[in-house]
């Protein structure tokens, strides 16, 4: 068991996380990045990047993410291979020990956990993910140019995808299995005024179907939750939109959360309620969750621990010369 201690812990390694690393080395903070169970994050799972500024051309995503750790090392972060599985909020210092028994101690934590997206779970999906199968239309939607695509929900995630898809495509149809949507209902009304929009009710998606190896997704079977009757749908593209996980167990009763589980800040700002204690990237952004985001985010926190940080110090001095 080693004991490793640092001014900065970040605690998960995708576009949030990295940047406030090399943020936080820049300051000379020597941070230690906490990889976690998907080291990189969800970049990692993804394939074509178009959006992320920088890039004339299409990048994948497992390189930007590498490209991004060696810049975070470069300045002097240090990466560890490790899951956090506990960690101690009444700091600083702030104290977390990791799956392999190590200890971390750092006078500043910025939680950077990410989200995951939710998947159905049905036969044809992991092996047509990226084939087809997509759960971030903002990153996919644009490769589906002039076709046709459907998008699975009924929640606000789902309706936007939709909206957002009839920038590309003249035929999108969003399938739900009940008769109604959780949508707001301002949401809702330019749904059903689109042209391009269409709503199969009462559907539960049973497979994907197509073949990963040629040609990839060509519709979906559906089952009408109603009748019971059997159909196909077809599509070239596939957009689950049911909803993301942040993964935020390790904080349950320690730092508050909304009703999905991500955890609040300060609004404008990464700050948790516990001063020197930040949340950046999805972990914390229920409703923007792009990379670009994340990196802004990630960028935010390792600004304000500077400044946390700073004004302990100048505190700690006023303090020693107030005694003099
Ligand atoms: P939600 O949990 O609100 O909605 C999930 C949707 O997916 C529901 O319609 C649900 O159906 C459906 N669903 C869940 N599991 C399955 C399944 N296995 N099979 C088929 N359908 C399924 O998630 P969202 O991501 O839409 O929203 C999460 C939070 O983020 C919400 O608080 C939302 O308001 C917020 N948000 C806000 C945005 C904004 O303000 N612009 C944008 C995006 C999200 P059912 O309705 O039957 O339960």
């Amino acid at each position: 068991m080693t004991t490793h201690t640092t001014r900065m812990l970040i605690v998960g390694s995708g576009p949030a996380g990295l940047s406030a690393a090399i943020y936080g080395a820049r300051a000379g903070f020597q941070p230690i990045v906490v990889q976690g169970l998907q080291p990189g994050g969800q970049l990692t799972i993804t394939t074509d990047v178009e959006n992320y500024p920088g890039f004339k051309d299409v990048i994948q995503g497992p390189w930007l993410m590498e490209q991004m750790q060696a810049q975070a090392e470069h300045v002097g972060t240090r990466m560890l291979w490790d899951t956090i599985v506990s960690i101690d909020l009444n700091g600083p210092p702030f104290r977390a020990i990791g799956d392999s028994g190590d200890v971390y101690e750092s006078e500043t934590l910025v939680i950077a956990t990410g989200a995951q997206a939710k998947w159905l779970g049905v036969p044809g999906e992991v092996e047509l993910a990226g084939k087809g199968v997509s759960a971030c239309a903002t990153c996919d939607g644009f490769f589906y140019r002039g076709k046709k695509v459907a998008v699975i929900g009924g929640g606000n995630t789902a309706v936007e995808e939709a909206l957002y898809l009839t920038n590309h495509s003249p035929e999108v149809t969003l399938i739900h299995r009940r008769d109604s949507l959780r949508a707001e209902r301002i949401l809702q009304d330019r749904l059903f005024a689109h042209p391009n929009v269409r709503v199969l009710w009462n559907q539960k998606v049973d497979r994907f179907l197509g073949d990963p190896l040629a040609g990839g997704l060509t519709g979906l079977a559906l089952t009408d939750t109603v009748t019971g009757a059997a159909s196909t749908f077809a599509a070239d593209g596939a957009f689950v939109a049911i909803g993301h996980a942040p993964a935020t167990e390790l904080f349950n009763g320690k730092l508050a959360m909304d009703a999905s589980g991500y955890l609040l800040v300060e609004p404008g700002t990464p700050k948790t309620a516990i001063p020197g204690v930040f949340a950046c990237g999805d972990v914390m952004d229920p409703v923007y969750r792009q990379a670009v985001t994340a990196a802004g985010t990630g960028c935010m926190a390792a600004l304000d621990a500077e400044r946390f940080v700073a004004e302990r110090e100048f505190a700690a001095q006023r303090m020693v010369q107030a005694a003099e």
